[in-house]
């Protein structure tokens, strides 16, 4: 079989998947705040979060100072920022939901990507982000999240957050888009790891 240069969008050898992103239009923006391991990682599924909501960008977490272009969102007067991090004092996003409605703002909604250790070492080495307001969701299935291992069960991958986002905002038909475009890309994925496209 002849040697191809994986596809620049998907990273796929075997088959490519770009064309089958869905397109996400949602009242919230949605920073992903990722670990520098997850750089590397080929199993990170923010990217394609990224990919379909043109509303959505990345920051690099940084151990020593606050991501500039992060701290810019979060002081601009059009967003209110929320950390999506469950913990005692954390709110529901339909409580978001009313509150920036009153003030006539988007939710900002940060996630940490990175694995579960890794979002924990991210907040209790920063302040700027443990000053945040945190919003938690209230996903009714278990995550389907197959491509990594040593997952803490029942936690989701960041696409699976943003999908569930979507979802408790009210925008089914998205949320499934995006949600069927996973299962899709994990059977190809795992396709492609053993050196043949999705048969
Ligand atoms: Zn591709």
């Amino acid at each position: 079989m002849p040697q191809t240069a994986p596809c620049h969008g998907c990273g796929l050898q075997h088959q490519c998947v770009c064309h089958l992103v869905p397109h996400l239009e949602a009242p919230v923006h949605i920073a992903l705040l990722m670990h520098e391991n997850e750089l590397n990682r080929d199993t990170n599924t923010g990217k394609w979060l990224l990919k379909a909501m043109p509303s959505s960008s990345q920051h690099i977490w940084q151990r020593r100072s606050p991501c500039p272009e992060l701290i810019k969102l979060i002081k601009n007067d059009r967003y209110q920022a929320y950390l999506v991090f469950p913990n005692e004092r954390s709110i529901a996003l339909n409580v978001v939901e009313q509150e920036t409605d009153k003030k006539g703002k988007i939710p900002l909604l940060i996630i940490l990507d990175g694995t579960w250790q890794e979002a924990g070492k991210m907040l209790r080495k920063s302040a700027w982000l443990s000053d945040l307001p945190c919003v938690h969701l209230e996903p009714s299935a278990q995550s389907d999240y197959q491509l990594r291992r040593n997952q803490q069960q029942g936690h989701l991958c960041t696409l699976e957050v943003g999908s569930e986002i979507i979802k408790e905002l009210g925008l089914n038909e998205q949320a499934q888009a995006l949600n069927t475009f996973l299962h899709h890309y994990m059977r190809v994925f795992k396709a492609d790891k053993s050196g043949h496209a999705l048969k």
